[in-house]
Formats: C-alpha cells, structure tokens, sequence
C-alpha cells in the first residue's frame, strides 16, 4: 500500500479538500499510474454532494483521467513503465459475463466496478477517483493514449468524449443525419464536434445565448435557445436524433415534441429525480427515448485513436487542484467552456 495524495469530499456539505488515500501495490495484472490531468465531469459534483445517494465518505471524484506508466504487474503484456495512458469510468468488472466478453463491461451482468463510489470486485472496499496523484488500475481498463495530442485536452475523451461516441455509432447516427445536442457543457460540446466530424446536420439546443459562436466554431450548424416557446414550436418535427446532456431534472416531453417520426431521444444526462414521459409523445411519430452509459474498453481505445486521427480534443480550461470548488460552482451555473481540467502537478 501506498499512501498519495488526494482531494476528498468528506460529507455532502463539505467542499473537497486535500487528503490521503492508499494505492494497492500493483498485482500482476495491474497497471501503477501517476495521474497528470484529471477532467471535472458533472457526475463528480453529482457525486460529491451525493445527488444520486449513495455516496460513500470521505469521496475521491476524476474519471477522465490521462497519467504515465510507473510499473506494471508480472503479466502485464500492453503496457510498460514510461507509457502515457488513460482511464476513464470503469476500472474493474466479472470479466466473463455475455457482456464483459463483448467488451460492454459498462454493462456487466455480475456489477461493474466504476472509477470512483463503486464497491471493488473482491466487495471489500470503495473506489477512489483520479483526484489524486496516483492509481493502480488491471490493464484492460488502461487506454492507449496518442502523444500527438495535448494530454490536458485529451483527459475528457475518457468520460465526455466516450459517453457520447458510442450512442452515436450504436445508433447509427450518418452524414445528413439532423442531431440536435441539448445542454453545451463537457458532453455536449464533444457530441457536437464528434457528430459533425461524421456528418450530421448539428443543432445546439441551449439556454445560454452566449454559446452561439462557440457553438458554431465547435462544428454546429445551427443554434436554438431553449427559453423561447416560439423557437421551439417552429422546431417541431425537426430532429432524427437528439442527445440530452442535460444534468437537471427537465421536461422531456418538450424535446421529444422536437423528433420526426421514428426520430431517437438518447438520454445521456442524469437528472437525480425520476421524469414522467407522456405515451402520446411516443406513439405519435413511433419515437425512441433511450439511453447509453459510457462505452466499453474496446469502443474507448476505437474512440481514442478516432479523435488522434481526427484532431478532436476537448476544449479546456485547466486549474489547479485548489480551485475544484470554485469549478463546481461554475459547472453548475452553465458556465464552463467547456470541460475543467485539473493538472495534478498542482497536487505534488
Ligand atoms: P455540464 O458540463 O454541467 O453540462 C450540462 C449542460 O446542461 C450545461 O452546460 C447546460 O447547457 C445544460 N443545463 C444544465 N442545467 C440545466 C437546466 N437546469 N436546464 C436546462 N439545461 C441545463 O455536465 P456534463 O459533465 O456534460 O454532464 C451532463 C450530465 O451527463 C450529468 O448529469 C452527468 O452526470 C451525466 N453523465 C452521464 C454519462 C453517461 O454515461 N450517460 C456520462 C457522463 C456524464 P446550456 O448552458 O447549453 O443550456
Ligand atoms: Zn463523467
């Protein structure tokens, strides 16, 4: 065991401050990291602030995470000590249900093991996320991570950049598709650069006015603000897909009204409270609202050589460890452009 340095929530009042944690000494199948920088998704604050109950304190967050190789176990055969990887949400899973063997461990039958708040696979103890300057980690959960890229920038690939890849190849989504993005925060500015680069038609649908050029110079088409009645009467009918990221409990209702018929709702926000969705709204235009959580191992090492090839990265604004409170607050105003992205070195 190896005590590190780490920043913890220790109830769900309390801002994270700085704490210790222990890394386990690498088994012969895990990976040893040191974490250079770690993305603020909106499902640390969630579960900080135990928004979706069930946290478990003191609570370490950072699941987009991107490190160097320190050393590896005895029969790690991908990785050595110098390599720069990746971890995202997952970090252990039953490894031989139907879906662990098609590589969809986020949908593992006998409960995955996520990055941080999750009960390990031995059920002994509960993660502890990339807030902190190291992780030990079994090496089908560790990505290959491209040099050519900005690391800060690539760090919310992992999470943000995952989530919304693999809806979008899952259904298909195909040039001249019309895609709408609902919510312009982390997930939603990466769904919109990543769908466009595949050819759908983007609409930004937003409360914020202030994200239009944003919007646009991230590969949108066309922008709508959410507020106005009369802007979303005249968008009736309009979308083959749209991807929610909204965070808040929201009316669905409104959005579905938004698809054409046989057009897909793709949940990827996760209000805390359960909504109640009209039938008509569904059975009207034989309309889909369905949802997607994250990606497997697979489709994240696809998703991660996709953006290399392609020069997608995340837009940024990189902070140092003691400003994750003042980021929480801002993340939840709206008011991030577009992902916060902590760099560990202010944490040594
Ligand atoms: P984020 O950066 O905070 O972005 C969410 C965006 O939603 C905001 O920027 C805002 O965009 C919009 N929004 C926020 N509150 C709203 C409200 N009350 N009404 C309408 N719009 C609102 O969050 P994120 O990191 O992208 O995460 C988004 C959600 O996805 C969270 O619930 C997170 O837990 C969840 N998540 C799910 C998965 C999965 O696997 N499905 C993975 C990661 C995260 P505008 O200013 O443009 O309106
Ligand atoms: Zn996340």
């Amino acid at each position: 065991m190896k005590a590190v340095k780490a920043y913890a929530a220790q109830s769900a009042e309390s801002p994270l401050a700085p704490w210790h944690l222990d890394r386990r000494e690498p088994g012969a199948e895990d990976v040893e990291i040191e974490i250079l920088f770690c993305g603020v998704c909106h499902s640390d604050i969630h579960t900080a602030r135990n928004e979706w109950r069930g946290t478990v304190y003191p609570a370490v967050p950072g699941h987009e995470i991107v490190g160097k190789v320190t050393r590896v176990g005895d029969s790690v055969t991908r990785f050595k000590a110098g390599d720069t990887v990746g971890v995202g949400c997952f970090v252990d899973s039953c490894g031989h249900c139907s879906n662990c063997n098609d590589y969809l461990e986020q949908y593992c039958e006998n409960g995955h093991t996520q990055t941080y708040n999750s009960l390990s696979q031995d059920k002994k103890s509960i993660t502890l996320g990339g807030y902190s300057t190291h992780i030990v980690v079994r090496e089908r959960f560790v990505l290959n991570v491209s040099d050519k890229l900005p690391l800060a920038n690539v760090a919310p690939l992992l999470c943000a950049g995952i989530t919304t890849y693999s809806p979008i190849k899952h259904w298909n989504v195909k040039k001249g598709d019309k895609l709408a993005v609902l919510g312009l925060g982390g997930l939603g500015h990466m769904a919109v650069k990543i769908a466009s680069s595949m050819g759908a038609e983007v609409t930004v649908l937003s409360r914020s006015k202030s994200k239009e050029k944003d919007a646009k110079r991230l590969g949108a088409t066309h922008f709508k603000i959410t507020s106005d009645p009369e802007v979303m009467k005249s968008l009736a009918a309009s979308f083959n897909f749209i991807i929610d990221t909204v965070s808040a409990d929201h009316d669905y209702n409104e959005y579905l009204a938004l698809l054409r018929s046989n057009g897909v709702m793709i949940l990827l926000g996760a209000p805390p409270n359960p909504a109640d969705v009209s039938a008509f709204q569904l059975i009207g235009g034989r309309r889909s609202l369905v949802g997607s959580l994250v990606g497997g191992t697979k489709e994240t090492q696809e998703m991660l050589d996709y953006c290399a090839e392609h020069n997608i990265t995340s837009d940024i604004e990189l902070i140092n460890i003691d400003q994750i409170n003042e980021a929480y607050e801002r993340t939840l105003k709206g008011d991030v452009h577009y992902r916060f992205v902590i760099d560990m070195k202010s944490l040594k």
